[in-house]
């Protein structure tokens, strides 16, 4: 078993003085995490299991590696999540202590825990005495199968099909995933990674945090998303972004400016020099991958993963991305489509639901063994619940999710996905969402629900169905629009399907 961050084992020489994250004016050397990491997994090594208040600050990064060195499980909190929800999480994972940063006003559910205060401005005047050599790191950071095996992060799922479930993720997992996305991307610890998502979800800490610490590299963090920060890091030795399909969105917004402003050209420079473009955790749309594509001549490359999963599928980056597809499986990964018989459908044609086998498997959901049985075949497959199809040469498109996006209309399945990005191929959609809506004819027919891209003149609806009809069979063509000011989506820009009910 490898060790999960070796780059912070045991850094001295000139590898101790390498940035490592950098937020703001405020960044940490690999020889500073290691030491604040080492002087924090000391005080809460007792702690049966912490949870991190996880706002995008050094501070997170400090803990979850001072949680990692220590072997205490880790359970990061998004601090937007309301209280009901924090309560959810908090009964079910049962913290002892709750690592914060100074400034951090903490709600009062928080309040009956330890509280443990981390100060990265603090951090350089700890570095020399403490932190040692390798032999004096706290045990549970080093090999070992147990360890390996050992719960090192509780990450709940976003709840976009339903409450939350804490996953359990062991090092094996996180290892296994980034070890395949650093084969598939050629990631090395020269990379310097653009980051401006949140650090509680398995795209932002695990790939975004933990994946450059890994090798190394390092990340610069843009504390919250703009166009700007994202071509001034690119432009000045950024190599990789990692974003979701709305940062894409927005890129491709200013893109499509004239050419000639300065902001615009910046942003198609800094994207035209980057080595690797990559977004997850919801579909990209055609429209602005290509959008993208048209103004600096490069391809966004999508990954497909779970927070269970971790990551499944990826183009790689000598690969061939194409527009709609999230590549083959990662090394790795086993996957396989399967229909509601159980059956495993054959030829490219073929549509199921995708199930994966592999090394990146969490251990299962915490206190819910019902949920964790449930989500597994009796040999050992993770259900994804996740429609989607594989062309002649694996790749992978996903078609939707089983619940939410797969419409079953007058005998026929239908993905929401191929018909919402028709949708915003029209000039005057900016987002397009599709759902079924119970029919007594169809069973479900097809509705849409769109934001204009100009609200005083949204399109008309004869004109969105002259539109549709020219590329979307009969079947597939939304029987209802509606027009909303904007679509209900989480902290990841994914889309709240569930609120979405025509009143
Ligand atoms: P919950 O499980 O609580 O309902 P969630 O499934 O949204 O929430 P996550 O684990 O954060 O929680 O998200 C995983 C899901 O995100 C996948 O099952 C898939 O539906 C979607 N997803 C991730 N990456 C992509 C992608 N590249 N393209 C399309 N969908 C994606
Ligand atoms: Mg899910």
């Amino acid at each position: 078993m490898t060790l999960l961050l070796p780059a912070l084992q045991s850094p001295t020489g000139p590898a101790a003085s390498r940035e490592a994250v950098r937020f703001g004016a405020l960044s940490l050397t690999y020889g500073e995490l290691a030491a604040a990491s080492t002087a924090l997994a000391a005080r809460i090594a007792d702690a049966g299991r912490v949870a991190v208040w996880a706002t995008p600050t050094p501070e997170t990064v400090i803990a979850v590696v001072a949680a990692l060195r220590a072997g205490v499980p880790a359970v990061p909190l998004n601090p937007r999540t309301g209280e009901a929800e924090l309560a959810h999480i908090l009964a079910d994972s049962e913290p002892t202590a709750v690592l914060a940063g100074p400034d951090d006003v903490l709600p009062p559910a928080l309040e009956k825990l330890r509280r443990v205060t981390v100060d990265a401005r603090a951090v350089a005047s700890e570095a020399p005495e403490g932190y040692g050599p390798a032999s004096e790191a706290p045990e549970g950071y080093g090999p070992g199968e147990a360890a390996a095996e050992a719960p090192a992060l509780i990450v709940y799922t976003s709840g976009t099909t339903g409450p939350p479930k804490g996953a359990v993720l062991p090092r094996r997992a996180i290892a296994a995933s980034l070890d395949a996305l650093e084969d598939a991307w050629g990631w090395t610890g020269n990379d310097v990674l653009v980051h401006a998502l949140p650090l509680f979800h398995v795209h932002g800490l695990i790939l975004g945090v933990l994946g450059p610490l890994r090798r190394g590299g390092s990340l610069r963090h843009l504390g919250k998303f703009s166009a700007e920060g994202v071509a001034r890091e690119l432009g000045s030795g950024g190599t990789m972004l990692f974003g979701v399909p709305t940062m894409y969105h927005r890129l491709a917004e200013v893109l499509d400016t004239p050419a000639g402003t300065a902001e615009r050209d910046a942003l198609a420079r800094s994207l035209t020099g980057a080595r690797l473009l990559v977004s997850g955790s919801a579909a990209l749309p055609v429209h602005d991958h290509e959008r993208i594509a048209a103004a600096t001549g490069r391809r966004v490359i999508e990954r497909y993963g779970m927070t269970e999963t971790l990551m499944n599928t990826g183009i790689r980056a000598d690969g061939a991305p194409r527009p709609g597809t999230v590549g083959p499986p990662l090394a790795g990964v086993e996957l396989r489509l399967v229909e509601e018989d159980g059956s495993v459908p054959a030829g490219p044609e073929a549509i199921g639901e995708i199930q994966v086998r592999g090394p990146n498997l969490f251990t299962g959901y915490l206190n819910r063994p019902d949920a964790t049985a449930a989500a597994h075949t009796a040999d050992g497959w993770f259900r994804t619940g996740d429609v989607g199809t594989v062309d002649e040469d694996g790749y992978v498109t996903i078609v939707g999710r089983k619940a939410t996006d797969l419409i079953k209309s007058g005998g026929y399945k239908i993905g929401a996905g191929e018909i919402e990005n028709v949708l915003l191929g029209h000039p005057g959609v900016r987002e397009a969402a599709v759902t079924g809506e119970a029919d007594p004819d169809l069973g479900e027919r097809v509705v849409a629900w769109v934001v204009a891209a100009d609200p005083d003149s949204p399109p008309r609806a004869e004109e969105l169905a002259d539109h549709v009809a020219g590329q979307l069979a009969p079947h597939k063509r939304p029987r209802t629009v509606h027009f909303l000011d904007a679509l209900p989506r989480n902290d990841l820009g994914k889309i709240m399907k569930r609120s979405l009910h025509a009143g």
